[in-house]
């Protein structure tokens, strides 16, 4: 697996690092540490209701009814299929999965599993 490593403040994708501790951004000459960027990691990590690590591609179940708009209803222990991670999540939604019957919509980490 690759690995960009993403200027926090910049976005910029030609960090370098300095083989001991700390990174720099060429682009804005942001510097942040190691330990900066394993958290800054660790927080993008998006996790389901137990609390794993969710990847793109997944197929999770649903952990409790879920009310949408109208009559519509998504029912616990359904599937959630071809889940992808969202890069900023939208209105508070980490993910975007199909369900049958449904379709495409926005989820909550927390409410798959
Ligand atoms: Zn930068």
């Amino acid at each position: 697996m690759s690995e960009i490593t993403i200027c926090p403040q910049c976005k910029g994708e030609h960090v370098f690092f300095d083989g001991n501790s700390l990174f720099t951004c060429p682009d804005c000459w942001f510097q942040f540490t190691q330990k900066d960027h394993a958290a800054a990691i660790e927080a993008a990590i998006v996790r389901d209701a137990n609390g794993h690590a969710i990847a793109d591609g997944a197929n999770l179940i649903v952990t409790q009814d879920i009310k949408l708009g109208g009559s519509k209803v998504i029912k616990r222990g359904s599937k959630a299929k071809h889940i992808r991670v969202l890069d900023e999540p939208f209105d508070g939604h980490e993910l975007e999965c199909t369900i049958d019957g449904i379709g495409r919509i926005y989820i909550f980490a927390k409410y798959v599993k």
